[in-house]
């Protein structure tokens, strides 16, 4: 809050102008007086006059001329000048003031107070003298004047300066002044501190992005800085200020390394090789004239160097400004803060150089409003940086998604070949287990299926309690008939035999196996001794109904069938009754062959 009314303090000072018919008129005011209303001058071409020169030629009134502005701005010129201007003290409370100059960048400045044609004080300072010898130490050139109730004094004035020749001069009280001063310190401070920590800031990410973009905007930055800063007269306090020297080279030394940095960072940020090549020539040569003047500002005389200066800067700013708003028109998102940025430090930049030339007069707010519109400016490139760091994230993240729906696809895609090949492979492993099971000549179930589903259905028998038969069945004499007929009509006697089978036993959980050679077995479950024997026997009758004809000659056959049927018991399986049923089969063979034996245990 305290920093609020500073401000409105000061602009109040600034709007205040107080003057008097005959000079300036010292009252109760508590606001610095402008002392350019009013004042005259006199502009000595050759730089020769001295203050005697000057009291002596004073009557000669036609040399002396009114100041019309509202400052003392001459421009750039070789002349020395004189200011002379009456001021007189009207403020019974007040003996003691101060006489400010709010412009720093001047070579000479020399102060006379003058009473009845003598002077009864000097003072001898520029900013080509070390900063220590101000009168009172401070940025602005300050000079303390006392002066008694009712009392006036003439005050002389003379500057001569390489730059702009300009003196914005007023009068304070002590005590205003000194908050005047705050106000501003606390601005510059806010001011430096807001760009330090954007420097700090973008200095991080360039540690971790690794973008050259960064290190340029930073060097941008702090060149910024430096020169809003020399223009203030605190670089001159706080940094070199027993170095005259190097004071003045700094303004053109700082604003070439600022094109430099601008153009460099421009180039970089806005990939202009890539987006707009010819701009992007024109910028590299921007900056090589930029090298130039940097390496000339050290060596050319002030006068000329920061004339050229303020040419490449004025050319870059607007230029920059101008890339910038073509490519964003062009559609370049990223272009559009920068274009901002460029426009608020094309405003500021203006001002600061029409002040720094002489050609608008340079007041406080002004140079306040350079110091706004910068953080403006820095504020708006930091956000840009920042918008390129999430649109480069957005990319980023937009292949990444793309690249995990691919491999979702390609996934899903394995995943349903491997399952098609699964199933394949399951009907292949299903085909081959049926081809496993299969006798290839009659199409029943072979020897090893029938085993496996023995000892199944037997467990079954046996859990649920109920009789399971086993027939074992043999042809008869069927070497006679293989050397009779040969053995494909052997074979077509075993595929009749089959059929023979096949079509008396017809229950779905009945299971007939070729056993052997001319060997088959058959399972019966549920089926007791009498029902496995009525089966039998009509197997039996059935073949030898069959009329086999092979080679137009008939061929009889017969079997023999021995059969089992029992309730398994815990130890039994079906090994058992197959050798059952085998030895029945045998005692049928012996007792003639062509019949049914059942076996006698049960
Ligand atoms: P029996 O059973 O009445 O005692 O006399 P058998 O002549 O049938 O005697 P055996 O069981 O010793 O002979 C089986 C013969 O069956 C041997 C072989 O010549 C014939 N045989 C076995 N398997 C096949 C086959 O797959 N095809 C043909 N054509 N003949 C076979
Ligand atoms: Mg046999
Ligand atoms: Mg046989």
């Amino acid at each position: 809050m305290g920093f609020f009314y500073s401000l409105c303090f000061l602009l109040l000072c600034l709007n205040s102008i107080g003057h008097a018919e005959n000079g300036v008129i010292l009252k109760e005011d508590p606001t610095g007086f402008p002392l350019e209303i009013g004042a005259t001058f006199l502009e000595d071409v050759e730089g020769k006059l001295t203050i005697d020169d000057i009291l002596l030629k004073n009557n000669r009134l036609e040399s002396w001329r009114l100041v019309n502005d509202s400052s003392v701005n001459f421009g750039f010129s070789q002349s020395a000048f004189w200011i002379k201007q009456n001021i007189s003290n009207h403020n019974p409370n007040n003996r003691n003031w101060i006489i400010a100059m709010h412009y720093s960048l001047v070579d000479w400045v020399d102060v006379y107070y003058v009473k009845d044609q003598s002077i009864i004080q000097a003072y001898h300072t520029g900013d080509m003298l070390p900063f220590q010898k101000r009168p009172i130490v401070n940025r602005d050139f300050l000079f303390p004047l006392t002066l008694e109730h009712n009392n006036s004094i003439t005050l002389y004035v003379r500057i001569q300066s390489a730059g702009s020749v300009k003196a914005p001069l007023r009068v304070w009280e002590v005590r205003d002044h000194q908050r005047y001063s705050e106000t501003l310190i606390s601005l510059q401070a806010a001011f430096v501190g807001a760009l330090l920590v954007m420097a700090l800031y973008n200095g991080f990410l360039f540690l971790s992005i690794r973008d050259s973009s960064y290190a340029y905007y930073i060097g941008f930055i702090l060149c910024e800085l430096l020169v809003i800063s020399q223009y203030n007269g605190f670089n001159y306090q706080y940094l070199w200020s027993n170095s005259p020297g190097l004071n003045t080279v700094s303004l053109p030394f700082f604003m070439s390394a600022l094109v430099l940095f601008g153009c460099n960072f421009l180039n970089s940020f806005l990939k202009l090789k890539a987006t707009a090549p010819l701009h992007n020539k024109i910028a590299t040569g921007v900056s090589i004239v930029a090298i130039l003047s940097l390496v000339a500002s050290l060596i050319v005389e002030y006068r000329i160097i920061i004339t050229i200066v303020i040419g490449i800067i004025t050319f870059a700013i607007i230029y920059a400004f101008y890339v910038s708003a073509c490519l964003w028109q062009q559609g370049h998102r990223i272009a559009r803060f920068v274009t901002i940025a460029w426009g608020s430090l094309l405003a500021s930049g203006l001002l600061l150089l029409l002040s720094v030339a002489g050609v608008i007069q340079g007041s406080v707010l002004i140079d306040s409003a350079v110091p706004i519109c910068a953080i403006l400016e820095v504020s708006l490139l930091s956000i840009a940086l920042g918008d390129r760091i999430n649109q480069e994230k957005n990319a980023k993240m937009f292949v990444q998604q793309a690249l995990t729906e691919t491999q979702r696809q390609a996934n899903s895609t394995l995943e349903r070949s491997v399952l098609e090949r699964t199933k394949e492979l399951e009907i292949a492993n299903q085909k081959l287990t049926l081809i496993n099971t299969l006798d290839p000549l009659t199409g029943l179930k072979n020897r090893r299926f029938f085993s496996d589903h023995l000892v199944q259905e037997y467990k079954r028998a046996h859990r649920s309690e109920e009789p399971i038969a086993v027939f074992m069945i043999d042809i008869d004499h069927f070497k006679n008939v293989n050397d009779t007929y040969g053995h494909q009509a052997g074979d077509e006697c075993i595929i009749a035999v089959a059929k023979a089978i096949v079509s008396i036993v017809k229950r779905p959980s009945d299971a007939i196996a070729r056993y052997g050679g001319e060997e088959f077995s058959i399972i019966l479950p549920n089926t007791p001794f009498g029902g496995a024997a009525s089966v039998a026997e009509s197997i039996r009758a059935a073949v030898e109904g069959l009329n086999v004809t092979f080679d137009e000659k008939d061929i009889l056959l017969t079997v023999s069938i021995g059969i089992h049927s029992a309730v398994p018991s815990t130890h039994a399986d079906g090994e058992d009754a197959i050798a059952f049923a085998d030895k029945a089969l045998y005692q049928a063979k012996e007792a003639g062959r062509n019949r049914v034996v059942c076996s006698n245990v049960s």
